[in-house]
């Protein structure tokens, strides 16, 4: 469902969890709509290691974007990253 109102409904923020633009290619994050995550990265992409140990990954960016397409419901924090996966 594309839209920007999809997850802004109060319950949480958007997380790059939840929107199909939100790419992985080799270690870094981006967003396919080309929009920047970090205005101090060189193209705007996030390195993986916050998705490896399951930060939030909620950029300011993303909240209320209009190309926001959501994935369904947020993945659980319990189920984020893989570094701790098993403790
Ligand atoms: S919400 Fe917008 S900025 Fe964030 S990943 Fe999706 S398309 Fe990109």
């Amino acid at each position: 469902m594309a839209g920007g109102k999809n997850r802004m409904n109060g319950v949480g923020k958007c997380t790059l969890y939840e929107c199909f633009h939100a790419k992985v290619k080799g270690d870094r994050i981006y967003c396919a709509k080309g929009y920047r995550f970090l205005t101090k990265s060189q193209d705007g992409s996030i390195g993986i290691g916050r998705l490896s140990s399951g930060k939030q990954l909620a950029f300011q960016v993303c909240q209320g974007c209009p190309d926001f397409d959501d994935m369904g419901p947020p993945v659980p924090a319990k189920e984020r990253g893989w570094l701790n996966a098993g403790r």
